[in-house]
C-alpha cells in the first residue's frame, strides 16, 4: 500500500514541478531540462525536490567570504549588476507574489491547522530524523517596559537561571542573541563566574547567536545604523570571549529585507533565520520544501552574495507554535507550569510532567509533529526552538522542561520504531546537521519579505510610519554619529580615550533604538520616552566630540591646551526634528562683537557647494571667506507659523549664502556686522508676498518695506538659476515643473489625503494599518495664508494648512518640501502626502530597502490596500519610458503608488486603540514633526536600458547625492572663544571619491591585537549602483586612491582587508588603488603608530 502511495506521491510532485516552474519560466528549453529532472527523479526515487539546472540550486551553503574577495580583487569588467541581463534565481519573490492566489483558506491558516500528511517511511534505521531542541529566550530591549525595568525584572533573573542550569547540567544547551542585555549581565559578574561562562561558551553548551547588540527592524533602519548594531554586539563578544557568531537569529522583526544578508554575509556569516514573513508565502513555500534557500541580492548573477537561509513554517517563535503544525498538541509540552496550581495551569490542559505512565503517548504525539514539520524541509535534520519572550524567568521553569525533555528523549531515542535522534542543541549544531548532507541541494531565491501579514487582512505597514518624529530623529542621530566619529579619527595621531568612550555609548545608543520595536514605533509611549532621552543625550554627546574635534584640527598647537570643560565652538543644530524653539545659535547677539568665524564641516568624500542657513540679528551682513573675498549672500524674514498663520519676527532675519567645502574637510568663512550706510552690496534682501485677504501686520525692524507686500490669492512663478521654472497654484502649492533638459512643463499637484478607521471591525494601531477605504482628499473650507520668498539663493512658498504647515524651498536648483505635521486633535487619524503626475509607470514602483538598494514593487490589487504599502527608508520613485519622479525622504514613512502616475507617502498616524498584537494601548504621543523630502522630475533619454523582469532599479546620479545630502548635511559651527586664530581650511588637498561612491564609516577602531601600541582606523567604502545616463554629469571613477583621499596615509601605516564589522583580518593589501563594482562594500583596517605627546 505504502508503494502505491509513493508512487503517487511522486507523480503528484512531479506534476506539479512542471506546473511550479511553468509559473516562472516559459522558455521551452526549461521545459525539457524540468522533464528531465523529473524522469530523473522517477528512477532513482531518491530526492525529490531537486533540480540543478541553470544554477538554480546549489550544494552549498553560499560562497565563502574569503574566497569572494580574493576573486573580486581581480575583476575590472566581470561586474554583476546588468539591467539588461537579470540574474535567474529559482524563486524571485515579486514574481512568486505575482503568481500566489492568496485563497480564502489561507487567510485562516493558524486556525484551522496546516494539514501536513508525511510518508512514514521517510526516515529509517540508515536515515534517522535528527531533531535540535533549541532552548532559547526573546528580549526586547524595551516593549512594554523600558530597557532597564527589563534588565532588573525580567532579563537578569532570567539570566541567572539558564546560567545556573548550564553550569548544573552540561547535557543542555541554550542560545543568545541581545548583547545589550547579556554584556551588562556579564560585566557585573565576579571573576570566577566570568570564567565559568566562558568555559559554556567554550565547551558549545552557550552560543551566541547573530551577536549584535539588539535583534534590529529590517524595514525602516538604515543599512549603516544595521551594521553599526552588529558592529557594536560582535566586538564586545569578540573582546570579551574571542568568539564571533557567523548563525544570524532574526525571529521577532515585522518582515525581513535583503540587506541583512548582504550585510550578514561581508562579516562573515554562514546561516541565517528569520520567522516573521507572510503566511501564504510561508504555507506555499513550505508545500513545497523551499523553507531553507540560499538567499541572494537582487542583482546578483554569480552568486557572490549567497547566504543560507532558513525560514521557520509557523505563526510564531514561541514554543507552542514551534513543535509542528498543531498548537494544541506543541503547548502540551512547555513544561513551564507543571508544578505549580496556578491559573495558568488551569487552562493549559495537557500539560503533564513526563512519567512512566504518559510517555508512551506522549513520544508518539511529539513525533508525529516533528514528522510532520520535518516535512517542510528537504534535510532529516529539524529544528526545534523551546523558548518564548522572556522566558526561564521563574526559577523552575528551565530545570522543568530540561527534565520533562530529557525524559521524552531518552525514551524516543531508543524505540527504534521513531528512527529519531533528539538531543538539545545549539543553532550552530542544527545548521551543521544541514550542511553535513551535501548530496541536499537548496534553492535560490532574491526578494525581500514586505509586507508581513500574520492573518487575513492584518498587514503590517503601519509601523513603517509609527512614530516619525523619532524615527527622523534616528536619522539625525546617524548623522551626527558618523560626522563626530570622523572628526575624532582625523586626530588618530593623538588618541585620546575620553571621546573613544563617549562615541562608544553613542553607537550603543543608536544600536539599541535600531531594536525591532524602537525605530518601528511599537514600544508604549513611556518607554518611547526612554528611548528619545537616550538619542537626544547622544545627540549632545556628538555634538560635543565635533566641537572639541572642530577645534583640535581647526587651530595650531590647541591640543595640549584645550579644556574639555569649555565652549570652543556652538553647533548650529538646526537639523533638530521638532518645530518651535529655534536650537541654532544666534549670530550678533548683544555680547558678540563685529565679526563671527564659522568653520563647516562636510562628512561626504565629495566636493560639496551648498546653501547654508543662519539666524542672525542685523540684516547688513557682509560675508567672505579667510582670503577676504566677498560671498554672495541673502536676508529673508524669519516666519513661525501658530498653525494656520504667519508671524513675521521683527530683530531676527535669516541669512543664505553658498560655502564651497572640500571632502572630508572643513572651511572657514567669516562674517562682519555692517550698518545701514556701510551694507554690502553682496548682501541681497529677499522680496516677499503674503497671499490671503485678512490682513496681518508685519513690522521687521531693517528691513525694506517695498520687498513685503500683500496679494489675494494667485498662482506663482519661480525661475531657477539654470534656467528651469517652479509653477505653482493660488493654494501655494506646486502646479508645474519644468526643468533644463525639457520642453514642456510636467504637471504635478501635491495634496494631502487622510485615512480613517472603521468602530465596528479590527482597527489600526501602531503595527496595523488597517484603513476604512480608500484616501479622502484633505479640504479646508478656508483661504489659507501663503507666504511667498524670492531671493538670488534660495526662495520658498508656505502655506498653513490646519494640520501641516507646507514649505516648498527652492535652493541649489533643488526642490525641498518641509511638511511641519501635526494631527494631535484627532483620533484614528492617519495623514498622507499624495504626488501625482502624469508619468505612466502603471503598477509599478520602486522604493528602497535600507538605503542600500532599490527593489521594484507592484501594485497587487487582488491584495487589499494596507498590502500595497512598502517600507520608505530613504526613497521612492515611478518612471515610465522617458520620465522619472523621485522622493527622497529624510526619514523612514510608509509609501506606495496607488495608480498610475502617483506617489503617496504616509506622514504621520494617531490611533486610540491597540492592534492586537500585545502593545496594549494606542499611538497618541504624536509631536509636531518636520519631515523633510526632497523630489527630483528627470529626463530618462540618453539612460541606460533595463529589462522589464528586472527585479532591482537604481537612483539616478543626482538622487544618489541627494540622499546622501539630505542625510549627512554640512554641520556648521560657530566660533565662540575667538582665543587662537582658525585655519582657513582642512583637507583640500586630498581627493574626492567618486559620485557613485560613499564612505561609510571613517573611524578609530579597538585594536584586538595584544601588546600592539598601534592605533587602528576603520573605513569602509561603498558604491551604489546608479542608472548611467548620458546626460548626467558627474564624476564616476570605479577606482579609489587611497592614498589621495587620506591624510593619515602620510604618517606611516599599513593598510589590511577585513570583514565589515572590522572583526576578521583578511590580510595585509599592498595596493594603493581599490576598484569596486556596483554594490561593492569594502572595508579596511588602517594601522598607525601613535604620536607620542
Ligand atoms: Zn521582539
Amino acid at each position: 500500500m505504502w508503494y502505491y502511495s509513493c508512487i503517487s506521491v511522486l507523480i503528484f510532485f512531479c506534476l506539479y514541478f512542471v506546473m511550479y516552474n511553468e509559473l516562472f519560466y516559459n522558455t521551452d528549453e526549461d521545459q525539457v531540462l524540468l522533464l528531465k529532472a523529473c524522469s530523473h527523479k522517477l528512477q532513482q526515487n531518491e530526492d525529490r525536490y531537486e533540480d540543478d539546472f541553470e544554477g538554480l540550486f546549489s550544494k552549498s551553503r553560499g560562497r565563502d567570504l574569503h574566497n569572494v574577495l580574493i576573486d573580486n580583487e581581480n575583476y575590472t569588467e566581470n561586474c554583476c549588476f546588468n539591467f539588461e541581463k537579470p540574474p535567474k534565481t529559482y524563486i524571485q519573490l515579486l514574481d512568486f507574489y505575482k503568481n500566489l492566489s492568496f485563497p480564502k483558506d489561507e487567510r485562516f491558516l493558524w486556525d484551522k491547522g496546516w494539514n501536513i500528511q508525511y510518508d512514514p517511511q521517510r526516515f529509517n534505521e540508515k536515515n534517522k530524523l535528527e531533531v535540535f531542541v533549541v532552548p532559547h529566550s526573546h528580549n526586547d530591549p524595551g516593549w512594554l517596559r523600558t530597557f532597564n525595568d527589563y534588565y532588573h525584572h525580567k532579563t537578569k533573573p532570567l539570566l541567572e537561571n539558564i546560567i545556573q542550569n548550564l553550569f548544573t547540567f552540561p547535557d543542555l544547551k541554550f542560545i543568545w542573541a541581545e548583547i545589550c542585555y547579556f554584556s551588562r549581565f556579564y560585566d557585573t559578574q565576579d571573576l570566577i563566574t566570568k570564567e565559568r561562562i566562558k568555559k559554556l561558551v567554550h565547551n558549545g553548551q552557550l552560543e551566541f547567536v547573530t551577536g549584535g547588540w539588539g535583534m534590529p527592524d529590517e524595514a525602516n533602519t538604515h543599512w549603516i545604523s544595521l551594521l553599526i548594531q552588529l558592529t557594536e554586539g560582535q566586538s564586545w563578544l569578540k573582546q570579551n570571549f574571542n568568539i564571533t557568531p557567523i548563525n544570524s537569529w532574526s525571529i521577532d522583526p515585522f518582515g525581513h529585507s535583503p540587506t541583512l544578508p548582504y550585510i550578514l554575509k561581508q562579516s562573515g556569516f554562514q546561516n541565517l533565520l528569520i520567522q516573521r514573513t507572510h503566511y501564504s508565502v510561508k504555507y506555499n513555500l513550505g508545500n513545497k520544501r523551499l523553507l531553507e534557500f540560499l538567499w541572494r541580492q537582487l542583482w546578483d548573477t554569480k552568486g557572490d552574495t549567497e547566504l543560507f537561509t532558513h525560514m521557520m513554517p509557523f505563526l510564531s517563535y514561541g514554543m507552542k507554535h514551534t513543535c509542528g503544525p498543531d498548537r494544541t498538541i506543541c503547548e502540551q509540552f512547555d513544561f513551564r507550569y507543571i508544578n505549580k496550581n496556578t491559573i495558568d495551569r488551569f487552562f493549559r490542559r495537557g500539560q503533564d510532567e513526563i512519567t512512566t505512565k504518559n510517555i508512551v503517548k506522549k513520544s508518539n504525539l511529539l513525533v508525529d509533529q516533528w514528522k510532520k514539520k520535518a516535512e517542510l524541509y528537504r534535510t532529516n535534520a529539524l529544528l526545534v526552538p523551546l523558548g518564548d519572550d522572556f522566558r526561564y524567568q521563574e526559577k523552575n521553569e528551565l530545570l522543568n522542561q530540561r527534565n520533562n525533555y530529557e525524559r521524552l528523549f531518552y525514551y524516543i531515542n531508543r524505540q527504534t520504531k521513531f528512527n529519531v535522534n533528539v538531543r538539545f542543541a545549539t543553532l550552530q549544531e542544527y545548521f551543521e546537521a544541514v550542511h553535513k548532507h551535501t548530496n541536499y541541494k537548496f534553492p535560490t531565491l532574491s526578494g525581500d519579505f514586505f509586507t508581513y501579514a500574520d492573518r487575513e487582512d492584518d498587514y503590517w505597514s503601519g509601523y513603517y510610519t509609527t512614530r516619525p518624529f523619532y524615527k527622523r530623529m534616528e536619522r539625525v542621530l546617524l548623522y551626527y554619529l558618523r560626522a563626530a566619529e570622523q572628526l575624532n579619527a582625523w586626530n588618530v595621531k593623538y588618541k585620546n580615550d575620553r571621546f573613544e568612550k563617549i562615541l562608544r555609548n553613542v553607537r550603543r545608543q543608536l544600536s539599541l533604538f535600531q531594536h525591532h520595536d524602537g525605530i518601528t514605533g511599537t514600544a508604549r509611549a513611556h518607554v518611547v520616552e526612554d528611548y528619545s532621552i537616550r538619542l537626544k543625550n547622544a545627540i549632545k554627546d556628538c555634538q560635543y566630540v565635533m566641537e572639541m574635534n572642530i577645534f583640535r584640527l581647526m587651530t595650531r598647537n590647541s591640543y595640549e591646551k584645550m579644556d574639555y570643560n569649555k565652549k570652543y565652538f556652538d553647533i548650529d543644530d538646526s537639523n533638530w526634528p521638532c518645530n518651535g524653539s529655534i536650537r541654532s545659535p544666534i549670530i550678533f547677539s548683544e555680547e558678540d562683537g563685529n565679526s563671527k568665524f564659522l568653520v563647516f564641516h562636510n562628512s561626504l568624500a565629495q566636493w560639496r557647494e551648498e546653501t547654508v542657513q543662519f539666524l542672525v540679528t542685523a540684516p547688513f551682513i557682509l560675508v567672505s571667506d579667510l582670503d577676504g573675498r566677498p560671498i554672495q549672500a541673502q536676508i529673508t524674514p524669519v516666519v513661525i507659523w501658530d498653525k494656520i498663520t504667519p508671524t513675521f519676527l521683527t530683530k531676527l532675519y535669516n541669512l543664505h549664502f553658498v560655502v564651497k567645502i572640500p571632502p572630508l574637510g572643513m572651511k572657514t568663512y567669516i562674517l562682519n556686522l555692517k550698518s545701514e550706510k556701510t551694507k554690502s552690496k553682496h548682501t541681497y534682501f529677499a522680496s516677499n508676498i503674503i497671499s490671503n485677504t485678512s490682513f496681518i501686520a508685519v513690522n521687521i525692524e531693517n528691513y525694506p518695506k517695498e520687498l513685503i507686500k500683500f496679494t489675494a490669492q494667485r498662482e506663482y512663478i519661480i525661475t531657477l538659476t539654470n534656467g528651469g521654472t517652479i509653477h505653482f497654484n493660488n493654494n501655494g502649492t506646486l502646479k508645474s515643473i519644468k526643468t533644463d533638459r525639457i520642453r514642456e512643463p510636467w504637471p504635478v499637484s501635491v495634496q494631502f489625503y487622510e485615512y480613517g478607521t472603521n468602530w465596528w471591525s479590527k482597527q489600526s494601531g501602531a503595527y496595523l494599518f488597517l484603513p476604512n477605504g480608500p484616501g479622502k482628499p484633505l479640504v479646508g473650507n478656508f483661504v489659507p495664508y501663503i507666504v511667498y520668498t524670492e531671493g538670488p539663493i534660495e526662495s520658498s512658498v508656505c502655506v498653513g494648512l490646519p494640520l501641516v504647515v507646507h514649505c516648498t524651498r527652492i535652493y541649489d536648483n533643488k526642490i525641498e518640501i518641509r511638511n511641519i505635521v501635526n494631527i494631535s486633535p484627532l483620533n484614528n487619524f492617519e495623514i498622507s502626502m499624495r504626488i501625482a503626475t502624469t508619468i505612466k509607470n502603471k503598477d509599478v514602483f520602486y522604493t528602497d530597502l535600507n538605503g542600500l538598494q532599490m527593489i521594484k514593487r507592484n501594485y497587487f490589487h487582488k491584495l487589499p490596500l494596507q498590502a500595497n504599502f512598502y517600507p520608505v527608508p530613504t526613497a521612492a520613485y515611478i518612471e515610465d519610458e522617458n520620465t522619472r519622479l523621485t522622493i527622497i525622504t529624510a526619514q523612514p514613512l510608509g509609501g506606495t503608488s496607488l495608480s498610475s502616475g502617483v506617489l503617496e507617502i504616509m506622514l504621520d498616524r494617531r490611533l486610540s486603540q491597540s492592534d492586537g498584537r500585545g502593545l496594549g494601548e494606542g499611538v497618541l504621543d504624536n509631536q509636531p514633526t518636520e519631515q523633510i523630502f526632497h523630489l527630483l522630475f528627470e529626463n530618462l533619454e540618453g539612460c541606460e536600458k533595463r529589462v522589464e523582469n528586472h527585479p532591482a532599479g537604481a537612483l539616478t546620479l543626482a538622487a544618489y547625492r541627494a540622499t546622501k545630502e539630505l542625510l549627512n548635511p554640512i554641520s556648521k559651527f560657530v566660533y565662540v572663544s575667538l582665543e587662537t586664530a582658525l585655519r582657513k581650511d582642512f583637507g583640500t588637498k586630498y581627493s574626492p571619491i567618486s559620485d557613485d561612491m560613499e564612505i561609510i564609516t571613517l573611524r578609530n577602531i579597538i585594536n584586538l591585537e595584544r601588546n600592539s601600541t598601534e592605533v587602528n582606523t576603520g573605513v569602509i567604502i561603498h558604491r551604489t549602483k546608479v542608472l548611467e545616463c548620458s546626460a548626467h554629469t558627474g564624476n564616476l571613477n570605479k577606482s579609489v586612491q587611497l592614498h589621495n583621499l587620506f591624510p593619515f596615509q602620510t604618517y606611516g601605516s599599513s593598510i589590511h582587508r577585513t570583514t565589515l564589522t572590522f572583526l576578521k583580518n583578511l590580510g595585509e593589501v599592498d595596493i594603493e588603488e581599490l576598484q569596486f563594482c556596483p554594490m561593492d562594500t569594502k572595508a579596511l583596517i588602517f594601522k598607525h603608530i601613535p604620536f607620542k605627546i
